[in-house]
């Protein structure tokens, strides 16, 4: 087919648009970039940002305006923008192989990373299968752990369960396990509908009740469930101590310990999502050290490359691997993306590993953790501040608000304040990255409450 000479599209250049700076490129995003988890007519009330670089905690527009990363760019960044380390492990690996297909073929920081990522995993997590998103390590435990069941004889095991108000990723496998109607619900046609049990978001606990015997309160519900089910269940797959999307709904492990015990019992793998909150997020480097568990399936993306590309691990057990070796090729697992394991990714990651360890990190947290708990105190009593509460790098809480527009408005009056926050409903968070210091921690405590105020 020719094409007209007519529809050759208009280039605009930086040079000749009349517009410049945040405008110029505001209005080619507008015209040519469909952007994520958006309504794009919003746009025309609350405009995009465009950002022209990032350093440390901080990123900038195309105007000289600021922002402190309070969000750490959607839970991914852990060492700050444009980090000095990282960035030189990749113009190394540039220069050495930037990508080769991983069925048939390996190379060493794969191989690396998985050897890294086996001594510091819960015992037992020795299989490393890689993905590219977070969502594709969803798909890729339920896709293994309903196999391991036929492979083991019993493929009647394909149902799965999840915690209320899951967060899973978006595509039409992990939504099904995904329990947020508003991503939901358009799509409920073309997923499979599988059952929820309660989740023992500490919010939600009775008064009088504490965290740990409302957690088990729920595992009592889990394990009415698992009897009840079991025969059908192939898996329960849960986010580990704190539900991301759900509003930074916190639980006590307890709930974990209990839910390994039950899923063992019952013959069903536990899958625990640490997409969002393994990689030091929660005070340990995996959420399910605070519970003392190995789970059948360690889900690993976001920080896991200090936020610098996109790669998942799905970690997994001898048992599991054992149920997939065999002569016909069938019984094995045949999933793949083109860039899984991409060598460029895998070298970010084994960076981000290296500056846990040499800058003792979990440790150097612990004191931001504390010190950003001592100046919250204002904010923790305000009078319209609710539920405050920490784990490790995450604080969330509750605004006691009039406004059903507060997360958009929290957000205008952040960015006036050179604050990235991005409330979910009316909980406001702080994810920041791990090099955050306290000078920007004052700034962001102190700013959110001035925000707060003016909104309550
Ligand atoms: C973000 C997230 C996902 C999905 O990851 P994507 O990279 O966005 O696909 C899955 N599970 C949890 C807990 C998450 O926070």
């Amino acid at each position: 087919m020719r094409r007209s000479r007519q529809a050759k599209p208009v280039m605009i250049s930086p040079m000749s648009n009349p517009l410049s700076g945040n405008a110029a490129l505001l209005a080619r995003s507008l015209a040519a970039v469909w952007h994520p988890c958006s309504q794009m007519k919003h746009y025309e009330s609350f405009p995009l940002i465009p950002i022209a670089r990032g350093k440390g905690a901080w990123l900038y527009d195309h105007d000289g305006k600021r922002y402190l990363d309070a969000v750490s760019s959607w839970w991914v960044n852990l060492f700050g923008h444009c980090n000095p380390r990282i960035n030189a492990a990749l113009r190394d690996q540039l220069e050495t192989l930037e990508h080769v297909m991983l069925s048939g073929f390996t190379h060493e920081p794969v191989v690396q990373l998985s050897e890294r990522l086996r001594e510091l995993a819960p015992a037992g997590l020795g299989h490393c299968f890689y993905g590219s998103d977070g969502a594709s390590a969803t798909e890729i435990a339920l896709k293994m752990s309903a196999h391991y069941w036929r492979n083991s004889g019993k493929p009647e095991k394909s149902q799965f369960i999840s915690l209320q108000n899951s967060y899973h990723g978006e595509t039409l496998g992990a939504l099904s396990v995904t329990d947020i109607a508003l991503f939901r619900d358009a799509y409920g046609a073309l997923i499979r509908q599988h059952s929820t049990v309660p989740s023992p978001d500490s919010r939600i606990a009775n008064v009088g009740e504490t965290n740990a015997a409302y957690a088990l309160r729920c595992a009592a519900a889990l394990e009415r469930h698992l009897q009840q089910h079991h025969h059908q269940l192939a898996a329960l797959i849960v986010e580990p101590l704190v539900q991301g999307a759900a509003g930074m709904a916190m639980y006590h492990p307890s709930y974990l310990k209990r839910a390994r015990e039950l899923c063992a019992q019952y013959g069903v793998h536990l899958i625990a999502d640490e997409i969002a909150v393994g990689m030091g997020r929660t005070g340990t480097l995996f959420a399910c050290e605070q519970a003392d568990i190995t789970p059948d399936f360690l889900l690993l993306s976001k920080g896991i490359t200090g936020g610098y590309l996109p790669l998942s691990v799905v970690m997994t057990t001898d048992e599991i691997y054992q149920a997939f070796y065999a002569d016909q090729t069938a019984r094995g697992f045949l999933h793949s993306h083109s860039y899984t394991g991409n060598p460029l990714a895998c070298r970010a990651a084994l960076a981000t590993l290296d500056i846990f360890a040499q800058d003792d990190i979990l440790n150097t947290n612990r004191s931001k953790t504390a010190y950003l708990n001592t100046i919250a105190k204002p904010l923790r009593e305000h009078p319209r501040v609710r539920n405050f509460r920490n784990t490790g790098m995450v604080w969330a809480f509750e605004a006691d608000t009039p406004h059903a527009d507060f997360a958009q408005r929290c957000f205008t009056l952040g960015l006036q304040q050179e604050l990235l926050l991005r409330p979910i409903g009316k909980t406001v968070y702080f994810m920041p990255p791990y090099i955050i210091e306290e000078e920007e921690i004052k700034i962001l405590v102190e700013r959110t409450l001035g925000i707060v105020e003016a909104l309550a």
